[in-house]
């Protein structure tokens, strides 16, 4: 009798041995399997399932990349802040991933997810859609004043890729080019693919001709005029002749600098040789030329930057009056506490700042009112339509009459014809900058053509 008693407690004694083993070995392949945060399942794992999918190689599927863009990392506030907000995301996505598709990246601000045998491209592209949606959807309260989205990258198996590493390479150029302005598609092609390799090999030949004492780049300035057509100032335009290729234009060349970090070191340059011009211009009989010159973010961002055109005006003997900055609405949108007292600065030294493509940002009229900004530049999409079209033409009035209620001078750009100058000036524009007068021309060209017996 006493036997058997000892024997059911031992049988319940390793049953409970038994329990406890199996939840420490659970907790412990939850603490390596499963991220703290927003318990998905690991990088790891999801390699341990591509490769077993691809040895079986008996079904399709997709692989996706979805980082969080630049506005989650800018949530600086706390850390813990940015693990909410990340367990919130991912709680988003599983519903439309499935719990089991959706896994966490080794970096903190990316999920990795598989679309096992989906029917079709459509139905790839049609899962990424609905991704992107609900990232973007607004937070409750406290996070309501955070808002941020997404990019994404997708290839295919085995259309795009045989193994895991070309999947996450064709995943991560298709995310890349997906942050391209107006390139829709995030779901990689061949097309897409050639497309990175060209960009690739254009950037390391702007890098070389970079080192390369700035191989094949010149400055192009174009007149801005006033209502009776006298000359006020220029813009300086960048153009690059590169060697081998010929030439490209600012609208290929300019967003791979940017991307690339390159763009500190052209516009430094640019910044440079258009004050050196302008010191020419100046020490001749043109004594109120000034000269426009266009910043992009990295550029204001840096450190050092207002030290850096402090030191040029003053190696150059030149007054800050001589020169306009230009910076876009969106980039001053991207770090607006930053941009305002970076541009405030710039106006300390007597420089005139000009807010480039207005009105296709997303500025607010109260932002605008607290920006350190002297002109508003009507861009070349608005003048296009005059004087016919009564929508643009309301657009401009629209710009027009803020800039009065602010202050601001405003130029419009892009104009070609007769009829949009008269237009513009009509409705009180007050400088105008466009083919009308001429296209942007080399130093000598425009110091013939517009200096002479001036300088
Ligand atoms: P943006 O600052 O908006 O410059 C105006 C663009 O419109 C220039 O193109 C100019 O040549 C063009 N344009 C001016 N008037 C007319 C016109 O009447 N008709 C037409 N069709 N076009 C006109 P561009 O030189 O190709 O430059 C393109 C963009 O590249 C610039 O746009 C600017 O965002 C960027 N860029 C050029 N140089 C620099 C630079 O030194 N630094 C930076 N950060 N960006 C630059
Ligand atoms: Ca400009």
């Amino acid at each position: 009798m006493e036997d058997k008693l000892d024997c059911t407690e031992q049988l319940r004694q390793a049953k409970i041995e038994l329990q406890l083993e199996k939840e420490r070995s659970d907790q412990l392949e939850k603490l390596l399997n499963h991220d703290p945060d927003t318990g998905l399942k690991q990088r790891h794992i999801l390699v341990r399932r591509i490769n077993r999918l691809i040895m079986e190689n008996r079904s399709r599927f997709a692989f996706g990349i979805l980082r969080l863009d630049k506005h989650y990392q800018r949530i600086r506030h706390t850390r813990d802040r940015m693990k909410v907000l990340l367990y919130i995301s991912s709680e988003r996505l599983k519903p439309i991933t499935g719990e089991n598709n959706l896994y966490q990246s080794d970096r903190s601000d990316e999920f990795l997810f598989i679309i096992p045998d989906y029917k079709d491209r459509k139905d790839v592209e049609n899962q990424i859609e609905e991704m992107i949606i609900k990232i973007k959807e607004p937070h409750n309260p406290p996070a309501s004043d955070i808002s941020f989205g997404c990019n994404v990258g997708v290839a295919l198996f085995p259309d795009h890729a045989n193994n895991l590493e070309e999947l996450e390479v064709n995943a991560e150029i298709a995310l890349g080019i997906f942050k391209e302005k107006n390139w829709k598609g995030s779901l990689y092609s061949p097309e897409i693919g050639r497309h990175y390799h060209e960009n690739q090999s254009l950037e390391s030949l702007l890098r070389a001709c970079i080192l390369n004492n700035f191989e094949g780049f010149h400055i192009a300035y174009q007149p801005i005029v006033n209502r009776n057509k006298q000359l006020i100032s220029c813009e300086a335009l960048l153009r690059w002749d590169a060697p081998e290729v010929g030439v490209v234009s600012p609208a290929r060349f300019i967003p791979l600098a940017e991307e690339s970090g390159l763009i500190i070191y052209l516009g430094k340059w640019v910044l440079y040789n258009a004050l050196r011009q302008m010191k020419k211009w100046l020490e001749g009989k043109m004594k109120n030329l000034q000269v426009s010159v266009n910043l992009s973010t990295l550029q204001l961002e840096q450190d050092d930057f207002i030290e850096t055109v402090s030191n040029a005006l003053k190696s150059l003997e030149l007054p800050g009056e001589a020169v306009h900055l230009e910076i876009t609405e969106s980039a001053v949108m991207a770090n607006p506490e930053l941009a305002k007292n970076r541009l405030a600065a710039l106006q300390d030294l007597g420089i005139e700042i000009m807010l480039d493509d207005f009105g296709t940002g997303y500025s607010s009229l109260s932002a605008l009112n607290q920006f350190p900004i002297n002109t508003l530049k009507i861009p070349k999409e608005f003048v296009d339509v005059l004087p016919e079209d009564p929508h643009g033409l309301e657009m401009v009035r629209a710009i027009l009459g803020i800039a009065k209620t602010f202050g601001f001078t405003t130029l419009a750009e892009g104009i070609e014809q007769q009829e949009q100058f008269d237009c513009l000036i009509g409705e009180g524009c007050q400088l105008i900058q466009g083919y009308i007068t001429s296209p942007p021309v080399g130093a000598s060209e425009f110091e013939e053509r517009f200096l002479s017996g001036s300088v």
